[in-house]
């Protein structure tokens, strides 16, 4: 067999004693190690803002007289020694969490799939939390040292980059992604031909290529169809994320499931367990089943044997936004398939059968729930909600026994902490907070950070984010001869003394981003309290099929566009991880209004947490096991949403309520101005001491380690065991 390895793109034309910053501009590690992309920035820093923090593109446009400059001056070749050194200890990781407790595990890896992953900017292969969240696996799971790999789409045409039109519309603009700029990395053999694996759809033969990117110490492997063998249709099939055609939808999700398996097994990988991040790789567990029946065992014991070694992690609270297939999709896909099962085309629908108003169709969770011996929602009242929508696949059981049990989502801590925050912790919690960062005893130690030097930080993080606000703003203006109006839009009037609520996240309509519009002029009179003003950014995405969501991106923008909110509401275009990093350190208050039980879990307020912002949530997902009365406000109460115009209004109510007579006065409460307000202050801390161990990466995955990716290895020692 030929050994197929990562071959890098790019040589770069580098001093020698600087010689090693093409490796690190291949590893993400440096998004998330502090000063690490001082490397990049400090030889031009202009150039670096220009390029959006794409080292391979930098290292690509530099000149050589910045680079023979840096090679020269001690203190970045120091900077450089001491980040290359802590980059070698890191990737030979040695000393490891996974080596220190769990050494024994070594079997194999885990495999992890997921149709989208949001790692940084340059690659904007997400569209939103389910994509951070996998992105956020991967980094902690390199932290922790865990034998991981991975495996996705890179989408040619990227997600959309958006602009909203001066009538508040949004308009999609199609990215062409060059993988040659990028820290990709085309998997090839020894002679330098690309490594291929390819699936059967409708009766021919769809190839892939892979890339490969290195996340630390691991490795994700991403399909891509655009290949010369394919048809044309066939090279775009990996095109774009979540088309609405069906036919498409199958097609790569057959590729990612069926070819993923295939990939891993031409790359040498024997997974001990297989994690499906939501249900769009579901197909792999039939793969899985495939090649046990080619090894001769019957479909029910092929079915016995790989199932404990699945995990399926579900994402969606709501029936109709799971993933199905009509069964006429199901015929033409996979007729030459299940007879390679030893099945017929009855027995096969039977495996996820969904009966539905409109005939029958073949539901990608159902499929995954029957073929996974572990599966878990993404929150504790996700799990309640989940163990309530499936109960009617086992109706032997009560609700409260059906095999779904939840990991509440953390959020990667080196990714979404200000570096000046992070500074800040290591003076008062002690230098070892990173290696203990889940453990609550150590941030009880928030409580030594005095006010004022929390306040000048919290400030300056604000400033920061105005400056780069205000620096888009004027690039708009410069380049794309948008109305004056729309420059005030896009946050140009925004100031630093101001309450700053942020609202950013994907324009679905349950998250509700209108509902603080419902009584506008309530809202004004807020905004424009005197000496107590308050300025709401609001940030995100509507899918671009989706026209409701896009509705609601107008209503906000016609209300932002209103000369009466004096520029203290307003839009930012093209919500990404970039822009949520600013956002998430430099508001004051996070605003989070789903339609309880809707939103899983939601992470982007769990960021604002880390870094000092206050949350003020509905109860729903993450927050519900996160408010403990102290650290935060609620909207509503703990019962699910009705649905209804009587709970919006109520709901918008409840947040007006609040933002008068609570929020608002405790943040304008100073002994003196230009002090930190010190019951404001006082939350602030309450707030970071109990949500930033708790909703961390680290928790996160110790628990599918300990409690989920064990169990499954373990599975595959007994069978074994069994066997000989
Ligand atoms: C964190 C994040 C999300 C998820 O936000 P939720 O509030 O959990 O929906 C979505 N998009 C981006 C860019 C993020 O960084």
């Amino acid at each position: 067999m030929p050994d197929f390895r990562a071959h890098q793109l790019n040589h770069f034309d580098l001093p020698e004693r600087i010689g090693r910053l093409g490796e690190l501009a291949y590893n993400l590690w440096w998004t998330w190690m502090p000063n690490a992309q001082d490397l990049f920035e400090r030889i031009e820093p202009t150039l670096w803002e220009e390029v959006t923090h794409n080292p391979v593109l930098f290292l690509r446009k530099v000149d050589r007289k910045h680079l023979d400059a840096a090679a020269e001056y001690l203190d970045y070749v120091e900077l450089y020694d001491r980040i290359m050194s802590a980059f070698d200890s890191y990737m030979r990781g040695e000393d490891t969490w996974f080596k220190r407790n769990h050494s024994d595990f070594g079997k194999g890896p885990i495999a992890y799939f997921s149709s989208e992953f949001g790692l940084h900017e340059t690659l904007p292969i997400y569209a939103g939390g389910l994509g951070v969240l996998a992105g956020d696996h991967l980094k902690e799971a390199s932290d922790l040292g865990l034998p991981l790999v991975a495996m996705g789409f890179i989408y040619t045409q990227g997600y959309f980059s958006q602009h909203v039109s001066e009538d508040g519309w949004q308009e999609s603009r199609r990215l062409t992604l060059d993988f040659g700029d990028l820290p990709v990395m085309p998997i090839l053999d020894d002679d330098g031909e690309p490594f291929m694996v390819s699936v059967e759809l409708a009766g021919r033969e769809l190839c892939a290529r892979i890339w490969e990117i290195h996340v630390g110490r691991v490795p994700l492997y991403l399909l891509d169809s655009n290949v010369d063998r394919n048809t044309n249709n066939d090279q775009a099939l990996t095109a774009r994320l979540y088309s609405s055609d069906p036919d498409l939808r199958i097609s790569q999700e057959i590729l990612l499931g069926i070819g993923g398996v295939r990939a891993l097994r031409m790359l040498g990988y024997n997974p001990v367990a297989w994690h499906m991040n939501e249900g769009h790789s579901a197909f792999l567990a039939l793969e899985r089943a495939r090649e046990q029946v080619q090894n001769g065992l019957t479909f029910e014991e092929a079915r016995e044997k790989i199932r404990e070694h699945n995990l399926f992690t579900t994402h969606t609270p709501v029936p109709a936004g799971n993933d199905e297939f009509p069964r006429w999709l199901i015929d033409k896909y996979f007729s030459n398939f299940w007879p390679e099962l030893g099945l017929d085309a009855e027995g096969f629908m039977a495996l996820a059968r969904h009966e539905q108003p409109w005939g029958e169709s073949f539901s990608m969770p159902i499929l995954a729930l029957r073929f996974s011996g572990h599966a878990n929602g993404v929150s504790k009242l996700h799990g309640q909600v989940s163990r309530r929508m499936w109960n009617f696949l086992w109706p032997a059981l009560k609700e409260e026994d059906v095999k779904i049990s939840y990991v509440t989502n953390g959020v990667h801590t080196g990714t979404w902490l200000a570096r000046r925050m992070g500074n800040l912790y290591t003076k008062y919690l002690g230098k070892e907070w990173k290696e203990k960062l889940d453990d609550p005893a150590v941030w009880e130690k928030v409580w030594d950070i005095p006010d004022e030097e929390l306040w000048r930080l919290r400030t300056h993080l604000k400033r920061k984010m105005l400056g780069y606000i205000r620096e888009r703003a004027r690039r708009q203006w410069i380049g794309e001869g948008i109305h004056p109006v729309q420059v005030i839009a896009s946050g140009v009037l925004l100031d630093s003394k101001t309450l700053t609520i942020g609202f950013a996240r994907r324009f679905a309509t349950y998250k509700r981003a209108n509902l603080i519009l419902k009584d506008v002029d309530r809202l004004l009179a807020i905004l424009n309290k005197r000496n107590q003003p308050v300025q709401i950014i609001f940030a995100g995405k509507a899918h671009p099929a989706d026209e409701p969501g896009k509705q609601l991106i107008q209503e906000v923008y016609r209300a932002v566009k209103r000369a009466e909110n004096g520029g203290r509401l307003v839009f930012l275009e093209d919500y990404d991880i970039h822009l949520a990093r600013y956002l998430v350190q430099g508001v004051d208050v996070w605003l989070n209004t789903p339609r309880r039980p809707n939103e899983a879990s939601g992470t982007s307020g769990e960021k604002a947490a880390l870094n000092g912002a206050l949350n003020l949530s509905v109860l729903d997902g993450w927050w519900s096991e996160g408010y403990n009365g102290k650290n935060g406000w609620v909207i509503g109460d703990d019962q699910d949403d009705t649905n209804s115009e009587e709970q919006d209004r109520a709901d918008a109510n409840k947040l007006y309520d609040l933002l008068e007579s609570e929020i608002v006065p405790l943040y304008y409460d100073r002994p003196t101005l230009g002090m930190p307000p010190t019951k404001w202050m006082e939350m602030v801390k309450e707030s970071i001491r109990t949500l930033a161990p708790a909703f961390s990466a680290r928790r996160m995955l110790k628990e599918y380690f300990e409690n989920l990716y064990v169990p499954s290895a373990q599975a595959a020692g007994r069978l074994e065991k069994v066997k000989s």
